[in-house]
C-alpha cells in the first residue's frame, strides 16, 4: 500500500502535520534514514526528535516499530498521529487482550505505519512479536530515550538490553537511536549496545532558546516561588522536590494559598498517580509538585515554568527536567533555588554501594551541578559548554546575563532628599501622580495654590516623568517609601527614610533609560513565538480547545500546541484558505477542526474591525546570515585581543562572561586562521600523538578523539590540534 508515493518530506510534513518548514537537524536523518543507513539522533528535549523516524515511517513501505519506555508517552505520541489521519497504534501491558488481538490484526494486514512498543515486548521469554516481525515489512526500527541501554547513562534500564539483537535479526532494517542526554562515553556505548559502531551520530545544538534559565538563592525560596507563581496563575508547571514528604507538603502549603497544585512521587498508590497525571494533562493551568518520578512521561507541550527546590544530581538530568518546560517553543522560565548545603545532602544519594569507580563519576557531576550554581557566568553557555557545545556570546536570557546588562546606577541621593522631603511638604496625602507634578513644578489646575508656594515646589524640572516614576517605584522597593492601603494610594514615609534626608545615608538610583530606548532592550531579551499575539483572543481560543479536548478526552495540548493558538492571535486568519498557513494546521485537522476555530476568529474579528495579517506571516524577517557571520567573527576577535594582552583564558571567561570552553573555541579558531601557533595550546609531544588519533578518526568529533584519548588531554588541546591539522590540510590541497 503505498499511497504517498512520489510525496517528498517536505509535503508530508506539511500535509499530516502542518508545519512549513523543517527544524535544524530533522532534515539530515531523515535522508540518512531514507537511505537505509542507521544512527544515533541527539536532540534537546523538544528539540523535534519524533518526526525525524515518523516521516520516513510515512515515506516507506511497511511498518516502522518504535521502542519506547513509557506507556503514556506512547499513547499520546499515537493520540497525535491518529489526529493527524496517520495510522499507528501501540501495543503495551494497559491494554486488554482483546484489544492487542484488535492491534495486531491490524499490524500483519500492513495496515499500521507505526507501532509503538515497550522494551521488555521484545525479551527473550516473549519474542514470538520478533518472529511475527520476519514474515512482515518493517521500514525502521527506531529506539526512543536510547540512553536507558547504558550503564554510563543517568537512568539504565535492563529492558533496553535486550534491543542489542535487533540489528543481528534485521540486519536490512534501519535503526534509528534517539536521545535528549548522552555524555561522549554514553554515546559510544549506545552504538556498541545496538551493534552498530559505525553509524553516523548526528547531533543537534541543545540550545533551548525559549527557556529561561534562573538561579536563586535558596533562602527564603517559599516567598520567592509564591511570588513567581503568582505572576504565572493561568499557566501550567513542575515543580521539583527531593523527597515524596517535601512533595506533600508543599503541594498542601500551595492549595492553602489557592493554588492548584498536586503532590506526584513514587511512594503513591499507582491509580491516583496516574488520576494526577492524567489531571496534568488534561488542564490547561496547574502546578504538579512531584519527585524526579514525574516527568519521563510527559510531553504536555505547554508546561511554562520548571522549578526545581532542591540541587538535581547532575547536569543531564538537569537539562532533562528543565526540557520540559516550552516545547511548544513559546518563552519559558526555569528556576532553580540553590543553597551549597545541598551538595552535601545529596552526597548520600549517589552512593553507588560496592562501586567506587561509579561513585565517583556521579560525584563529579553533583561537583559539576554546583559549579554551574555557583557560576558567574552565562548559564546557557556553561550548559552548552558541558554538552560541547559553545554560545558565541552571551544569552541575554539567564539571570547572570540579565542581571549583568541591568541599568548602571548612579549616586542619587540628592534626588533621593527631593522626592522624600516633598513626601513632607505634601504631609504624604498624596499619590505618585501628584507629586511628580508637583516636583516638575506643573501648570496644571489640579495642584493647590497653597502647595506652589512650598520651597521644594518645580524642583525637579530637570528630570522626566518616566524618571521620577521609576525613582520613586526604585525606593518603595528598598523600602524608604511606602504606598498607604485605603481608597486612594498615597505616598508615605518609613522609619528608614529618616537616614537618608538627616544621616546622609547613600542612596543609588538606576540610570533611566527612554521608553524607547527601554521597550527595544526587552523585545531584544524576548524570545520564542510571537511574544506579543493578541491574549484576549488566545484565551478564547484556548476554551474552544478545551472544550475540544474534553469532548475527545484528549488533553488540550494534543489538539494543537500553544504555539499554534499563539499564531492565531498573531495573524488572525479569516478563511480556511489562510487557516492552511498557521502552522499545526495539517490536512486532516483542517477539515476537522478548520471550521470551529475559523468560525471562533471571524467572531471575534467582525465586531472589532480586525483584518488578517496573514500577509506579514512570510516577511518576519530574521538575521540574515552575513550579519551573523559579522557578530560572531566581532565576539571571537575581541577574546583574540584579550588574548594577545597576556591575558589567561580563565580571566578572559570572566571578564567577558563566558563559559570557558566558548573561549577556548574562540582562541583555537585562530589555530585555523594561523593567526595563533598551535604550540600557544598543547605541547609538542601531546600534539603529534593527537595527530596519530585523527589520522585514525578523523577530525569529525572532538567528543571520539577525547573518549580515546582519555583524561590526560584537555579538549582546548584537542581541538587546537584539531584545527591545526585542518590547517596544514588546507595548505596541501
Ligand atoms: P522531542 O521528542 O525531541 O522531545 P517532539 O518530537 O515531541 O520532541 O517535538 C516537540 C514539539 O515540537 C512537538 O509539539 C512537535 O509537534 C513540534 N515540532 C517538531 N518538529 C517541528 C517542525 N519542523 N515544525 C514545527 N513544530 C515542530
Ligand atoms: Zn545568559
Amino acid at each position: 500500500m503505498n499511497y504517498l508515493a512520489g510525496m517528498n518530506s517536505h509535503d508530508l510534513l506539511k500535509k499530516y502535520f502542518g508545519y512549513d518548514s523543517f527544524r535544524p537537524g530533522q532534515e539530515n536523518v531523515i535522508d540518512h534514514v531514507l537511505a537505509k543507513k542507521d544512527c544515533l539522533v541527539l536532540m534537546p528535549t523538544g528539540g523535534g526528535k519524533s518526526l525525524c523516524f515518523q516521516i520516513p515511517a510515512l515515506i516507506k513501505d511497511g511498518t516502522a516499530i518504535v521502542i519506547s519506555p513509557l506507556i503514556a508517552l506512547m499513547k499520546d505520541q499515537v493520540d497525535a498521529l491518529c489526529l493527524n489521519g496517520v495510522p499507528a497504534a501501540y501495543l503495551n501491558s494497559s491494554q486488554s487482550s482483546a484489544e492487542q488481538q484488535v492491534v495486531l490484526q491490524r499490524l500483519e494486514s500492513g495496515e499500521l505505519k507505526l507501532l509503538y512498543l515497550a522494551p521488555e515486548r521484545l525479551s527473550a521469554q516473549n519474542n514470538s512479536l520478533l518472529h511475527l516481525f520476519k514474515d512482515l515489512k518493517i521500514s525502521l526500527f527506531a529506539i526512543d530515550e536510547s540512553h536507558c541501554i547504558s550503564h554510563w547513562g543517568h537512568d539504565f534500564r535492563p529492558d533496553y538490553l535486550t534491543l542489542g539483537k535487533l540489528k543481528e535479526l534485521f540486519p536490512g532494517v534501519p535503526l534509528i537511536a534517539l536521545t535528549a542526554t548522552a555524555d561522549n562515553q554514553t554515546r559510544a556505548d549506545i552504538l556498541h549496545q545496538l551493534g552498530i559502531n559505525n553509524a553516523k551520530t548526528f547531533v543537534s545544538s541543545f540550545n533551548r532558546t525559549n527557556l529561561r534559565y534562573i538561579v536563586e538563592p535558596k533562602d527564603d525560596y517559599y516567598n520567592k516561588l509564591t511570588d513567581f507563581l503568582n505572576q504565572r496563575k493561568n499557566e501550567s508547571g513542575i515543580i521539583y522536590c527531593l523527597s515524596r514528604q517535601n512533595t506533600e507538603d508543599l503541594a498542601e502549603k500551595l492549595r492553602q494559598e489557592g493554588f492548584q497544585a498536586e503532590a506526584y512521587h513514587a511512594g503513591l498508590e499507582n491509580k491516583l498517580r496516574a488520576k494526577r497525571q492524567e489531571q496534568f494533562k488534561l488542564n490547561d493551568a496547574g502546578i504538579m509538585v512531584a519527585t524526579i518520578a514525574f516527568g519521563m512521561g510527559i510531553d504536555k507541550s505547554n508546561v511554562r515554568f520548571v522549578v526545581h527546590t532542591h540541587l538535581p544530581k547532575n547536569i543531564e538530568s538537569y537539562y532533562q527536567e528543565t526540557g520540559r518546560a516550552g516545547r511548544d517553543g513559546l518563552a519559558s522560565d526555569v528556576v532553580l533555588y540553590y543553597s551549597s548545603g545541598d551538595v552535601g545532602k545529596l552526597r548520600k544519594f549517589i552512593d553507588v554501594e560496592g562501586n567506587s569507580k561509579q561513585t565517583k563519576i556521579m560525584t563529579k557531576k553533583l561537583q559539576q551541578m554546583s559549579d554551574y550554581c555557583e557560576s558567574k557566568v552565562c548559564r546557557r553557555s556553561f550548559l552548552l559548554g558541558y554538552f560541547d557545545e559553545t554560545l558565541n556570546e552571551p544569552c541575554n536570557n539567564c539571570d547572570v546575563c540579565l542581571n549583568t546588562s541591568e541599568t548602571p546606577t548612579f549616586d542619587g541621593t540628592i534626588i533621593a532628599q527631593k522626592l522624600l522631603s516633598a513626601v513632607i511638604r505634601l504631609k504624604e496625602k498624596y499619590g505618585t501622580g501628584y507629586l511628580i507634578d508637583f516636583l516638575k513644578g506643573s501648570e496644571s489646575k489640579k495642584i493647590k495654590e497653597e502647595h506652589r508656594r512650598l520651597p521644594t515646589f518645580g524642583k525637579g524640572t530637570e528630570h522626566s516623568r518616566d524618571e521620577w516614576k521609576e525613582w520613586i517605584r526604585h525606593l518603595i522597593n528598598l523600602g524608604y517609601l511606602q504606598q498607604s492601603q485605603g481608597e486612594y494610594t498615597l505616598l508615605q514615609l518609613t522609619s528608614k527614610s529618616r537616614s537618608v534626608l538627616y544621616d546622609g545615608e547613600k542612596i543609588q538610583l538606576p540610570i533611566i533609560a527612554s521608553k524607547k530606548e527601554a521597550r527595544e532592550k526587552r523585545a531584544s531579551k524576548d524570545s520564542g513565538i510571537s511574544v506579543n499575539y493578541d491574549k484576549e483572543l488566545f484565551d478564547i481560543l484556548r476554551a474552544c480547545r478545551l472544550e475540544l479536548a474534553s469532548s475527545l478526552q484528549l488533553p488540550p495540548y494534543i489538539i494543537f500546541p500553544d504555539s499554534t493558538l499563539a499564531e492565531l492571535s498573531t495573524f488572525y486568519p479569516q478563511n480556511t484558505e489562510e487557516l492552511a498557513g498557521i502552522s499545526g494546521f495539517g490536512q486532516v485537522k483542517l477539515e476537522k477542526y478548520g471550521a470551529v476555530f475559523l468560525k471562533v476568529l471571524v467572531d471575534y474579528c467582525k465586531p472589532k474591525g480586525i483584518q488578517s495579517k496573514m500577509s506579514e506571516k512570510k516577511s518576519k524577517s530574521s538575521i540574515s546570515p552575513e550579519k551573523k557571520r559579522e557578530k560572531t567573527n566581532a565576539t571571537k576577535l575581541e577574546t583574540l585581543a584579550l588574548f594577545q594582552h597576556g591575558k589567561s583564558i580563565e580571566s578572559i571567561a570572566e571578564e567577558r562572561k563566558l563559559a570557558v570552553s566558548t573561549v577556548a573555541s574562540h582562541l583555537t579558531h585562530f589555530v585555523l586562521t594561523g593567526e595563533l601557533n598551535v604550540l600557544k595550546f598543547i605541547s609538542k609531544e601531546k600534539l603529534k600523538i593527537v595527530q596519530e588519533t585523527i589520522q585514525e578518526h578523523g577530525t569529525e568529533s572532538a567528543g571520539l578523539i577525547k573518549v580515546k584519548l582519555g583524561e590526560d588531554f584537555s579538549y582546548l588541546e584537542i581541538n587546537a590540534a584539531i584545527n591545526y591539522y585542518l590547517k596544514n590540510r588546507v595548505k596541501a590541497d
